[in-house]
């Protein structure tokens, strides 16, 4: 029997998805909120005091300790119309700090600054650092510029221009969608939930296009007002403010949480609204 003459055809391959992930991994980057440990455990116990009482001293000490520890989430590089010299800017969630602000205390981007040093890993010196090129991951400094306490966002702005001195490497910036793909249409997360873990990327199905966040069962800690998207994929904790792309690789959603189920994510029309507040789009 002759050899074939041309591959099998395979029903699995998924060209476009294939292409995205190559194309954007470098859009997503790592991001780690690095507390001044007495600042976030001031501000906390302000917004949530620990009331005097049976197991206050135990409790006292946990949050003691966890508000000492760094956050981290997933980020991504947003396409902004800026002027020279071209700052970078990356789009995260709010919820990655710790609960010190919630809808009765939110917090302005200068607080959140004051209490937070973020720093942003990206996927080429990740890479260099799982190649051995590098004796340990390499981060950057960033400045907290924007938050909104209602649609559970972020910005941070880079501390230099095109990241020079720290990657040279292209950085594809992420458009915002200007709508929002059909119900049952096909869109994909990329994310990053660990260090060692980048560019995991996932594929799912719109289930719902606009659900209101205080009817849903979960918990709503930070007292957040936005619409979310509901989307058929699986997230983690570290995948908060994963980009949701749709087939054109334009952003439609920024991953606020989920259950072992579904996903939501912060809305598109939320999303488009908040950045055009803040000159970003
Ligand atoms: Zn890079």
């Amino acid at each position: 029997m002759d050899p074939p003459l041309m591959e099998a055809p395979n029903d699995f391959g998924n060209p476009l998805a294939r292409w995205m992930h190559h194309h954007c991994k470098s859009s997503v980057v790592y991001v780690e909120f690095r507390p001044n440990q007495a600042r976030v455990l001031q501000e906390w116990n302000n917004v949530d005091p620990i009331a005097q009482g049976p197991g206050a001293a135990e409790r006292l000490a946990a949050r003691d300790e966890q508000s000492g520890a760094a956050m981290r989430c997933t980020g991504f590089f947003l396409s902004v119309p800026t002027a020279p010299p071209h700052r970078i800017h990356v789009l995260t969630v709010a919820h990655a700090l710790h609960p010190v602000f919630n809808a009765g205390f939110p917090i302005t981007a200068a607080q959140a600054e004051w209490m937070y040093q973020p720093w942003i890993l990206c996927e080429h010196l990740e890479q260099a650092f799982l190649d051995g090129d590098e004796q340990l991951r390499r981060f950057t400094r960033g400045h907290i510029v924007n938050i909104s306490c209602q649609n559970d966002l972020l910005v941070i702005q880079l501390t230099q221009a095109h990241m020079a001195g720290y990657c040279e490497q292209v950085h594809w910036p992420l458009s915002v969608a200007q709508r929002f793909p059909p119900c049952t249409d096909s869109v994909m997360m990329l994310s990053w939930p660990e260090v060692g873990r980048s560019a995991a990327t996932a594929r799912g199905e719109i289930s719902h296009p606009d659900r209101m966040i205080q009817y849903l069962g979960g918990r709503n800690p930070f007292g957040f007002t936005t619409r979310l998207s509901e989307v058929g994929i699986r997230s983690e904790q570290g995948s908060s403010g994963a980009p949701l792309l749709d087939g054109w690789g334009e952003v439609v959603g920024v991953l606020h949480g989920g259950n072992t189920v579904v996903s939501f994510f912060v809305g598109l029309t939320e999303i488009r609204n908040t950045l055009m507040g803040w000159g970003l789009i």
